[in-house]
């Protein structure tokens, strides 16, 4: 196994492995580890070169540093990715990935992304203990969706607030693109505070399960931005917000689980100009990355502790909201400030430990 160092400007590490026996070729990078070890899923992909993984994983990682900065999780931020297509996936890759992760020496722990399971975890997991979200009888914390979903609707409460000066969700109609994993569960949980939610989704199964389980009104996704409605939420795939959607947005809120939901960060100020409030992904989505953290204190998972956790998405978007309003900038540009503040605060601490 070859690792070796690739010097990014901004990032702690970055390493690349190759491994002629196994065939894995792997990127590990480590933005920050300033509040914690860096934490940041692992996905698989055929992507094109090794320059374009590096664009991918470095964009992810620092993402993770802003994410867990907002959400206090007590982690930095980082990101693995494997070239390769995910048919190829073989237990002597996933052993060689355990070996890459645990070359890094905890400063980066791996958990799922696009194309990794809790299957592939479990093999990763023989040759490196840097692993989260593995099953609950393994005393790991398990699926992070209905975490995230929960999240997500405290962060659409506080969005409630904000955009119609009222948290009640009772006759408010609510426009999901997306009822997989977060985003069914978080239908689910907006019917029983009464609000009207109307889904999409290019998985007719999907939508025909949830139409019917609890009488959803459903719409094409080709056309589900005709669809006039209070919140928008993108709880699909990313860069969903640009500018062939943004015209046709009927809403006066967004808030959903998607990651990356702007396709350039200008789309935030677009936003702002129209008056349609955003709920920066990253904060309203972080209930799964709340939940696998508390796996890493050190009592070990606790669903308590970790419901309690999760339901701060509220207050951080609160938080990014007022500091919108205060200085007149968009809700992402508000995120991106309180994420630096609580990294700089972190830096702070930590040299006064030293000091
Ligand atoms: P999922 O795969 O379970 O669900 C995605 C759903 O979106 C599927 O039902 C799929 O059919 C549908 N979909 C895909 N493309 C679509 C399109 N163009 N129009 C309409 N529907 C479409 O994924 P998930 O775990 O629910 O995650 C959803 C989003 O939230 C992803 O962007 C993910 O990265 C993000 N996210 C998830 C979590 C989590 O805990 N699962 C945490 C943070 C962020």
């Amino acid at each position: 196994m070859e690792i070796s160092e690739i010097q990014v400007n901004g990032y702690e590490k970055v390493v690349r492995c190759r491994d002629e026996e196994s065939g894995l070729h792997a990127l590990i990078a480590v933005h920050d580890t300033t509040l914690g070890p860096a934490l940041g899923g692992m996905r698989m992909l055929p992507y094109a070169s090794e320059d374009e993984a590096l664009f991918d994983v470095l964009r992810l990682a620092k993402g993770m540093t802003y994410k867990s900065a907002v959400a206090e999780t007590g982690l930095g931020g980082g990101k693995s990715v494997i070239i390769g297509d995910p048919k190829t996936k073989s237990k002597a890759l996933f052993h060689a990935m355990g070996r890459f992760i645990d070359s890094v020496k905890g400063r980066y722990i791996t958990a799922e992304d696009m194309n990794i399971g809790i299957a592939d975890l479990e093999i990763v997991a023989e040759t490196t203990k840097h692993v989260t979200g593995l099953s609950r009888d393994k005393g790991s914390s398990g699926n992070p969706s209905p975490y995230t979903a929960r999240g997500c609707l405290v962060g659409l409460r506080a969005t409630l607030e904000e955009a119609f000066g009222s948290p009640s969700f009772k006759g408010r109609r609510f426009l999901i693109q997306g009822v997989g994993a977060v985003g069914g569960r978080l239908a689910e949980m907006l019917k029983e505070e009464g609000a009207e939610v109307i889904i999409c989704d290019i998985n007719d199964a999907r939508v025909a399960e949830f139409s019917k389980k609890f009488g959803f009104k459903a719409v094409p996704d080709a056309t589900h931005l005709d669809v006039e409605c209070d919140v928008y939420s993108p709880c699909a795939r990313g860069a969903t917000l640009n500018d062939q959607t943004l015209p046709k947005l009927k809403c006066k809120a967004i808030g959903g689980a998607a990651n990356n939901q702007l396709r350039e960060p200008y789309h935030a100020d677009r936003l702002k100009e129209r008056g349609i409030l955003y709920a920066p992904d990253y904060v309203i989505n972080a209930g799964g990355i709340v939940n696998v953290s508390i796996e890493l204190l050190p009592g070990g998972y606790d669903e308590k502790k970790s419901l309690a956790k999760v339901d701060r998405v509220y207050d951080n978007l609160k938080r990014v909201y007022q500091i919108a309003k205060a200085e007149k900038i968009s809700t992402r540009a508000a995120a991106e400030k309180l994420a630096e503040e609580r990294l700089a605060a972190g830096k702070k601490a930590k040299a006064g430990v030293r000091a």
